[in-house]
C-alpha cells in the first residue's frame, strides 16, 4: 500500500517536474519568439543567438553551444554566436567550415541533423581548440515567404570528455528548438528584408525624382548609374545602350572603380550577359560568374551580375548592368529594386524624348496658331477690301443703269480685278494647307527651265514703268521638275520685283548654270527689305507692314509656297536685299542628270532621328543602292514624287506626317502608287494602314530583317 502510495506520489512528482518543464519551456520558447519580434536586423540576431545558445546549453546540460552562419557568398560555415558553461577556462574559437567539411559542414550540406557521442567513430569530425566527446548539429532552416527553404547555419550543442553521452530526446529537443529559433530567424529577417526594401524603394523614389528632372539622354543615364552606384554600393553599374549596327552595345554611362567599366567603351551583343539582356528583352542574373558560359570576364572584381532590360514601350532602348563582388551578390528583393528602377529611367528616358517632341510639337503649334490668327486677318482685312470693291462697284452699276458703255466696262473691270485678287488669295490659301498637309501632288518630268522663264516673261503685260529683261546661257538648262509649280516660283518671284517697285524700275532676270545646279536670279532697284525682316519673309502669312508697304496688296503667302515648291525639287530659295536699292531673289535646282535617279535604284529613307537614318542607310547602301533622307513625312512625301525611289522606308513616327499618312498620300499619287513602302515598325502598329506596306521591320531595328526586306526588293522588276 505504502509501496503503492509511494509510486502514486513518485509518478505526481515526475508529472508535476514534467508539467514544469513542459512550462519552462513553453516560457523559454515565448521568450525567443519575442526575442525574434523585437531583432529588425541581421545585426540585432546576435543577441537572440547568445540568449538561445546560453539556453540551449543549460537545458541540455551541454558544455559549450553554438552557432555557425553560412555565408551565401562563398558558402562557408562561420561563427556567428556561442555560448560556454565557463567562460573563465574556456573561450570558444572560432572555427570556419566549407560545406561538407566536418560534422557542421555535412548538416549544412545534407540538412539532416547529428547526434556523435564518440568521435573516433565517425569519420569527417573535426577536433577543435575546445576538447569534444559528445556532439548534436542540428541544421537551421527557415522558409521563405514563398516557402522556399533557406539554411540560415547550423545550431551546435557539446560536451567535454567524460561526460554523459546525448540523448535522442537531447536531439529532439534540439532539433524542436532549433525550428522554434528558425521561425524567430525567418521573422527578422523577412523584417530586416523588409526594411532593406522600403529603404531601398524610399531610395528609387529619391534616386528618380533627381533624374526625372533631367531633360537630356546622356544627363539621365549618368545620373542615375552615379546615383545607383553611391547609393547601393555596387562597384560596377552601367548602362549601355544597343547599337545593333555594330552588334554590340555602347556603354554611355559608367560608375565603377573598375578601369574598364569607361565610357564609351563598346561589348558585344551577342555572347555577353548584357546583351543576351537586350537580345532576350529579360533580366539576366549571374550568381556566380565563374559558373556562366556567357560572361566575358570585363571586370575583374565582379563574381556576381545582374543585366536589366531598360524599355521605352516594347522596345529595349538601354541595358542597367550591375556588378557585385561577391558571389550571389543578389537576392530576389535586390533584383526587384534594381527592375523597379529600370523601368523608371525608362519611363524618365521616354518623357524626356516625349518631352522634346512636345517641345518641337509646341513649337509647330504656336506658328500654327500665329498662322491661324494671320488667316483670321487676311480674312478680316485682305478678303475685305477686294471685297468692298466688288460691292461698291457692283451698286455703282446698279443705281446708274444709264451709264456710258466705257463707264460700265469700267466697273466690270474693276470688279474683276478685285474678284481676281480674292480668288488668288483663297487659292495661296487652300494651297498653303495642302503643302503643309503633304496633300500638293507634284508631277516631275525633265523641264528645260529657261523655256520656263521666257514663257513667263511673255505672258506680262506690258509695263513700260518695269521693263523686265532675261540673261540665259546658250546651253539649254533641263532641271527634274514640275513645270507648272516652277512657271509658278517665277512667276511670283517677278511679279513681286515688279510689285516692291512702285516707284518703278528694270527687273532683270538672270539663269546660269555650273556643273551641278541652275541658278535663276530675279534683281529689282526697288524698295528692298530691312534686315531685321529678313528671317520672317519665307514664313506663311507673314508680311513686312511698313509705310513703303502700306499701299501694296498681298497676302504673305507667296514666298512661302515658293520656298515650298523650290525644297520639294531638292533646291533652295534665298535672298539678298539693300533697303531703299533693290533686292535679289534667287533659287537653285540640281541640273537633271544630276539628281539621284541616274545612279544606283535609289532608296528614300524617312526617320526622324539620325541614328535610324544613318543605320538605314548603311543597310542600303551595302546592299548596293543609293539613298536619300529626309527627316519628316512632307519631305517623304515631296522627295518620293521627285525622285520616284526603288523603296521607301518609313519610320512609324516622323514629324508632320506619319509613316501610315505618308502611304496613304504615296499610293494616291500616279507616280509612285507602285513604289514599295516598308515600315520601320510592327505590322500591328500601323492599324488599317498596314496593308499599304511592303514590308515591316519593328524596332529595335533587325538590321538582317530589314536587309532582306530590301533584297526582295532589288530582286523585284522595278515598277515603272
Ligand atoms: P506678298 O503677298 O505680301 O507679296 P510674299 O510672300 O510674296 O507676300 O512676300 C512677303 C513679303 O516679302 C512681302 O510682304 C514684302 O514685304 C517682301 N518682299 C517680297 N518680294 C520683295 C521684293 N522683291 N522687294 C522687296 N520686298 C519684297
Amino acid at each position: 500500500m505504502l509501496f503503492t502510495l509511494a509510486g502514486h506520489l513518485a509518478l505526481a512528482l515526475q508529472k508535476t517536474e514534467s508539467v514544469a518543464k513542459t512550462e519552462r519551456l513553453a516560457a523559454q520558447m515565448a521568450t525567443l519568439y519575442d526575442l525574434g519580434l523585437e531583432t529588425t536586423a541581421l545585426q540585432d540576431l546576435r543577441p537572440l543567438f547568445a540568449k538561445a545558445t546560453e539556453e540551449v546549453g543549460r537545458l541540455t546540460k551541454a558544455d559549450h553551444t553554438s552557432v555557425l552562419r553560412l555565408d551565401p557568398a562563398d558558402d562557408v560555415l562561420r561563427f556567428f554566436a556561442a555560448w560556454t558553461r565557463d567562460p573563465a577556462v574556456e573561450a570558444y574559437g572560432q572555427p570556419e567550415f566549407a560545406l561538407g567539411e566536418g560534422i557542421a559542414g555535412q548538416v549544412a550540406r545534407d540538412r539532416v541533423p547529428a547526434l556523435v557521442n564518440d568521435p573516433e567513430d565517425r569519420p569527417g569530425f573535426v577536433a577543435l581548440d575546445n576538447p569534444i566527446a559528445r556532439l548534436i548539429c542540428v541544421p537551421l532552416v527557415h522558409y521563405e515567404r514563398d516557402d522556399t527553404p533557406n539554411l540560415f547555419g547550423v545550431l551546435n550543442a557539446s560536451r567535454k570528455p567524460g561526460t554523459p553521452p546525448f540523448t535522442s530526446e537531447d536531439l529532439e529537443y534540439l532539433t524542436r528548438f532549433a525550428s522554434q529559433l528558425s521561425i524567430a530567424v525567418a521573422n527578422s529577417m523577412a523584417f530586416a528584408a523588409e526594411r532593406e526594401r522600403s529603404e531601398q524603394l524610399a531610395l528609387v523614389n529619391t534616386l528618380i525624382r533627381e533624374i526625372a528632372g533631367n531633360l537630356s539622354r546622356e544627363a539621365i543615364m549618368k545620373t542615375s548609374v552615379r546615383r545607383i552606384h553611391e547609393a547601393f554600393r555596387y562597384p560596377v553599374v552601367c548602362i549601355g545602350v544597343p547599337d545593333p549596327a555594330s552588334d554590340s552595345h555602347l556603354i554611355v554611362a559608367a560608375a565603377s572603380r573598375e578601369p574598364r567599366a569607361q565610357e564609351g567603351g563598346t561589348e558585344p551583343l551577342r555572347g555577353g550577359v548584357s546583351g543576351r539582356a537586350i537580345l532576350e528583352k529579360r533580366t539576366i542574373l549571374v550568381p556566380d560568374v565563374a559558373e556562366d558560359p556567357d560572361y566575358l570576364p570585363l571586370f575583374p572584381s565582379t563574381r556576381s551580375m545582374v543585366s536589366i532590360p531598360i524599355f521605352s514601350g516594347e522596345d529595349v532602348v538601354a541595358v542597367l548592368t550591375v556588378g557585385s563582388d561577391v558571389r550571389r551578390g543578389f537576392d530576389r528583393g535586390q533584383v526587384i529594386t534594381l527592375e523597379t528602377l529600370a523601368d523608371g529611367i525608362g519611363i524618365i528616358l521616354r518623357n524626356a524624348d516625349l518631352y522634346q517632341a512636345l517641345e518641337r510639337t509646341n513649337a509647330k503649334l504656336v506658328e500654327l496658331d500665329r498662322m491661324k490668327s494671320e488667316l483670321v486677318n487676311i480674312v478680316a482685312h485682305d478678303f475685305r477690301s477686294p471685297l468692298a470693291g466688288v460691292l461698291g462697284h457692283a451698286e455703282l452699276l446698279e443705281w446708274k443703269p444709264d451709264a456710258s458703255r466705257d463707264e460700265r466696262v469700267e466697273q466690270a473691270r474693276a470688279i474683276i480685278r478685285a474678284a481676281t485678287h480674292m480668288a488668288s488669295l483663297v487659292d495661296k490659301t487652300l494651297k498653303t494647307t495642302r503643302l503643309e498637309t503633304g496633300h500638293f501632288p507634284f508631277e516631275f518630268g525633265v523641264v528645260e527651265l529657261g523655256a520656263v522663264v521666257r514663257a513667263v516673261v511673255s505672258r506680262l503685260p506690258d509695263d513700260p514703268k518695269h521693263p523686265v529683261s532675261f540673261d540665259t546661257p546658250d546651253d539649254p538648262v533641263p532641271c527634274w521638275a514640275d513645270q507648272d509649280r516652277m512657271s509658278e516660283v517665277v512667276e511670283n518671284l517677278v511679279s513681286n520685283a515688279i510689285k516692291y517697285s512702285p516707284a518703278g524700275g528694270p527687273v532683270r532676270v538672270e539663269l546660269k548654270r555650273d556643273a551641278e545646279l541652275a541658278t535663276l536670279t530675279m534683281i529689282d532697284v526697288g524698295m528692298g527689305i530691312d534686315a531685321k525682316d529678313m528671317d520672317r519673309l519665307f514664313r506663311p502669312f507673314s508680311r513686312v507692314r511698313n509705310r513703303r508697304t502700306a499701299e501694296i496688296e498681298g497676302s504673305g503667302l507667296g514666298l512661302y509656297i515658293c520656298d515650298r515648291i523650290v525644297k520639294a525639287h531638292g533646291g533652295r530659295l534665298w535672298v539678298e536685299s539693300r533697303p531703299g536699292q533693290g533686292s535679289a531673289f534667287s533659287f537653285a535646282l540640281p541640273l537633271f542628270g544630276v539628281a539621284a535617279q541616274t545612279r544606283a535604284p535609289l532608296v528614300l529613307v524617312a526617320a526622324g532621328d539620325e541614328w535610324t537614318r544613318r543605320e538605314v542607310k548603311r543597310v542600303a547602301e551595302s546592299r548596293g543602292y543609293a539613298t536619300h533622307e529626309v527627316s519628316d513625312g512632307v519631305e517623304a512625301v515631296e522627295a518620293a514624287m521627285r525622285l520616284v525611289p526603288a523603296a521607301v522606308v518609313l519610320d512609324r513616327i516622323l514629324p508632320r506626317l506619319g509613316a501610315g499618312e505618308v502611304a496613304e498620300r504615296l499610293k494616291e499619287n500616279a507616280a509612285t502608287e507602285s513604289v514599295p513602302l516598308f515600315a520601320l515598325a510592327a505590322q500591328a502598329d500601323l492599324g488599317e494602314r498596314s496593308h499599304l506596306f511592303a514590308g515591316y521591320v519593328p524596332k529595335p531595328l533587325d538590321l538582317n530583317r530589314l536587309s532582306e526586306a530590301l533584297e526582295g526588293v532589288l530582286r523585284a522588276p522595278r515598277a515603272s
